[in-house]
């Protein structure tokens, strides 16, 4: 049979950025052609497992705004696809009252109106006995927030996409590329060709950026996923109206932790360190360290007495982390029909729908319905002095 060779977009990547691009420009009568290097599902980049948290709380206005989209685009793929996407928990934000952090998710909140519980000393021991808030610190409860199913999220963004007419090649890995008024992608199996070409290959973005002479200041780092197992199981579940949490600062940890209710491993909390230690997406697992684990060590028996202070379980996960943590949302700065969606800096899963929605909009030279500075690649301009 021959086989069709030229689409009006092709998307690179199918993680959560990459499927909800694809989906967006399936429904936006793009002839569209996801590409994706292993066969799906799979589990070596950053979208896999069950579970990811969805919040409005944010140290920044910006991405608190693009949350209210979020949620109702959420809301329509659930309806789409019949399917249940997301589970309302709330998440606790917590931290020591005179720390900057805490102070910009607090403002955040009230400044954008976003329904949020402070709990008082007292009304914290009775909510939640069995998580400790030391004397200074403050808790705030932003009860929108709340779990995403994340694989079921895959599945249906796929799944859509294609009864659309979208077409997914997996186990087709992009080898070249080769910018034009049309693009020319050269996979194992032969060459696509597209108007535009979207870029969501995650923690591959600068191996194929390189292809077009262009390297972003993206730092690739291992996240020790660990699973601490509950002294008497349910005691941290959603049942027991355990919401999920975020530290924004603790004894001994540079970077926010945080956590789910125990869901996807019954008896088993899912708890991380917002940060790693640096490694190859081909050789992720070639990074031992395990600073953060300990660090998680401690957290936990200082914070959470109701589990067992050694990780049960523990997997592997990647973030693409920027210099200021925000993502890249832009176009290629010489190739204007080369679209770029990467940095997600390990906070990227919630903001799928829009983040899809931002990219189909530049592909198809449509206004940006959001302002775009934040995630422009010109900010990185002294990181980047040669290649921009
Ligand atoms: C442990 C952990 C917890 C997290 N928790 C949260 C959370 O609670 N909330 C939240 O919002 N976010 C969270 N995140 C972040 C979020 O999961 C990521 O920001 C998001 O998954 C990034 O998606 P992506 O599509 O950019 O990358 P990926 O999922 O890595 O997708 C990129 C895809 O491109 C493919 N690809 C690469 N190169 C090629 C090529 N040459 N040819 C074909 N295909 C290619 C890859 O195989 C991959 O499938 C978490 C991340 C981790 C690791």
């Amino acid at each position: 049979m021959l086989q069709q060779r030229d689409y009006d977009c092709i998307v690179i990547g199918a993680g959560v950025q990459g499927c909800f691009t694809a989906y967006q420009l399936a429904k936006n009568n793009q002839r569209t052609l996801l590409l994706e290097q292993f066969l799906l599902p799979h589990s070596r980049g950053s979208s896999h497992g069950q579970t990811r948290i969805i919040r409005k709380a944010y140290e920044q206005d910006f991405y608190t705004h693009m949350m209210e989209e979020c949620y109702q685009l959420w809301a329509q793929l659930e309806r789409e696809t019949n399917t249940t996407l997301f589970r309302r928990t709330g998440i606790l934000v917590k931290g020591p009252e005179d720390e900057r952090d805490f102070q910009l998710f607090r403002e955040t909140l009230q400044r954008n109106r976003v329904p949020t519980e402070t709990l008082t000393p007292d009304e914290f021991a009775r909510r939640l006995p069995h998580m400790v808030l030391q004397t200074g610190e403050g808790a705030l409860i932003d009860t929108t927030a709340g779990v995403l199913y994340a694989d079921r999220a895959l599945r249906a963004a796929q799944s859509y996409f294609q009864s659309l007419g979208g077409v997914i090649k997996d186990g087709e890995k992009v080898l070249n590329i080769q910018p034009g008024s049309t693009v020319t992608v050269t996979t194992a199996s032969g060459e696509y060709r597209a108007k535009s070409l979207i870029i969501t290959a995650g923690p591959w973005a600068n191996t194929l950026l390189s292809h077009m002479g262009l390297q972003l200041p993206l730092t690739v780092v291992k996240i020790n996923v660990c699973y601490w197992r509950e002294k008497v199981p349910g005691t941290y579940g959603a049942d027991a109206h355990c919401p999920c949490f975020l530290q924004t600062a603790s004894e001994g940890a540079e970077y926010h932790i945080y956590g789910l209710p125990s869901n996807e491993y019954p008896g088993l909390v899912k708890i991380c360190y917002h940060m790693g230690s640096e490694t190859e997406p081909d050789r992720r697992d070639r990074q031992t360290d395990q600073t953060d684990v300990r660090i998680l060590s401690r957290f936990v028996s200082i914070y959470l007495p109701g589990l067992e202070p050694e990780p049960a379980v523990v997997e592997s996960c990647m973030y693409t982390v920027t210099p200021d943590h925000h993502f890249v949302l832009d176009r290629h700065p010489t190739h204007k029909n080369i679209i770029i969606g990467a940095g997600f800096s390990g906070h990227g899963f919630k903001f799928g729908p829009v983040v899809g929605k931002i990219l189909c909009e530049l592909s198809l030279g449509k206004v940006p319905s959001y302002d775009l500075s934040p995630f422009r690649i010109q900010r990185f301009q002294t990181h980047m002095k040669s290649s921009l």
